[in-house]
């Protein structure tokens, strides 16, 4: 297998075991949280019968969600912006309009709710019924990204392995479109992560009309998880420069990721709380939020450097003259301020943040943990699959970069 090959079979033959066993894991945690107060349990066969199937309700939720979602990344105001330039030099263009939809779905809520059109805790309602709906539509997408992307193939995409299975996995084409719709910036950003902090309000909403009021690690975890998908929308042009855009044909995993995982897997702490009403001390709330603050610097000042510097590599960083690496392809690397210090330290501060996350639940359950456990595994594959891309594409300059940053994610010891 030659070494664009062994890019493109990135998962390996892992790609069926995984559409097998991740789906079912959602589930498992779901219920071990809403009927075993979020004791990890046997799975036995008493478990599973606890998967609900799609109601009328469920159905009707999604695809207005969906709906609503798609006609105002059509419709709503925005900037076009052109995203990094694909192998054959061109670039498409995206509309940059998450910020004003992300208040504006707000406000629709917040009228819906006060109107009486829906209750707060709707999502709550129907999660079990909605996870059913948002995975089978999930399976169904991803066969349609499939057969775009053999109809319509895009000159980025990355090298097609033969193997159906992987494929269906991996996806067929880097960039999926229908007309100017892109289909994976949609999902990537919209639906799922939107829909993450809705659920997470929905469960709040559920601890209120329960406990008769919010407790401080539910009022945490919703803040936290809001301000993080707030800051993604302000920043939202930064998306284009990363990796999954760039580099990342649109597949099951990216589909059934950004639609199912993310908004059934990110909310387990805001479900977790409903029941678990435990307080936090001051110093125990002083020391998370510390946490999460410093987690954020250091994600968004990393991530914001690229961006800046890859837009115009004469702007000073820290007061100085960027250092960078030209490379034979053409493109830079940076060598100053954070990007000095480790090769990904956007991932540090996103794993603190993560365990901010999980640290307001207390230490009676492991499941609530899940978070960080599951984003540590991903974040040191995705630097790993990131490195061999970069060493294949840039070669001896990419060794140079590394021996002049040695550390990977964290400075001293990764
Ligand atoms: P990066 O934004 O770090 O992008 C990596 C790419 O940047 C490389 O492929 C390379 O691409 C380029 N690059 C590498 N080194 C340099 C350098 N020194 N100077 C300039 N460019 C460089 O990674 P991701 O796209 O993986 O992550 C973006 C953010 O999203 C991170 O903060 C991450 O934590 C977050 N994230 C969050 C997830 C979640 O579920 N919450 C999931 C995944 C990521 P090239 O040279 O080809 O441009």
């Amino acid at each position: 297998m030659n070494e664009k090959k062994k890019q493109a079979f990135a998962f390996g033959y892992a790609a069926v075991p995984l559409m097998v066993i991740l789906p079912p894991l959602v589930y498992y945690m779901w219920i071990c949280m809403e009927y075993y107060g979020g004791a990890m349990v046997m799975p036995t066969l008493e478990v599973w019968r606890h998967i609900p199937l799609p109601t009328v309700t469920s159905v009707a939720i999604w695809m207005g969600w969906f709906g609503f979602q798609a006609a105002l990344q059509i419709y709503a105001p925005g900037p076009w912006i052109e995203g990094a330039a694909l192998v054959d030099g061109s670039r498409l263009k995206y509309k940059m309009n998450g910020w004003f939809t992300w208040w504006f779905t707000w406000v629709c809520i917040a009228a819906g709710v006060y109107l009486g059109w829906f209750k707060p805790t709707v999502l709550f309602d129907h999660f079990g019924p909605l996870m059913t709906t948002v995975h089978l539509f999930a399976f169904g997408l991803s066969a349609w990204m499939y057969l775009l992307g053999k109809m319509r193939p895009d000159d980025g995409t990355a090298e097609l392995t033969g193997n159906l299975f992987h494929e269906y996995f991996m996806g067929t084409a880097l960039n999926p479109r229908t007309g100017n719709f892109d289909w994976k910036l949609f999902c990537e950003a919209r639906p799922g992560l939107i829909g993450w902090v809705a659920i997470n309000l929905s469960f709040a909403a559920q601890q209120y009309q329960v406990h008769g009021s919010l407790t401080t690690p539910m009022i945490l975890v919703c803040a936290f998880h809001f301000f993080y998908v707030a800051d993604y929308y302000f920043h939202e042009e930064a998306i284009l420069s990363t990796w999954d855009i760039r580099h990342e044909n649109f597949g099951w995993m990216l589909v059934w990721g950004d639609l199912a995982w993310v908004p059934f897997t990110y909310t387990l702490q805001a479900l977790y709380l409903i029941q678990h009403t435990h307080d936090l001390s001051l110093a125990a709330t002083v020391g998370i939020v510390a946490l999460n603050v410093a987690g954020y610097l250091i994600f968004r000042i990393t991530n914001i450097q690229k961006h800046n510097f890859r837009k115009n590599p004469e702007a000073l960083i820290w007061g100085k003259k960027p250092e960078f690496i030209k490379t034979q392809k053409g493109s830079v690397l940076l060598l100053s301020g954070m990007w000095g210090i480790a090769r990904h330290l956007n991932y540090l501060g996103d794993l603190m943040m993560a365990l901010a996350w999980c640290l307001v639940c207390g230490f009676g359950n492991l499941l609530p943990y899940f978070y960080i456990i599951y984003f540590t595994i991903l974040l040191v594959h995705r630097e790993r699959r990131d490195h061999v891309t970069c060493a294949a594409k840039y070669g001896k300059d990419w060794e140079d970069y590394c021996a002049k940053v040695r550390w990977r994610i964290v400075p001293g010891v990764y």
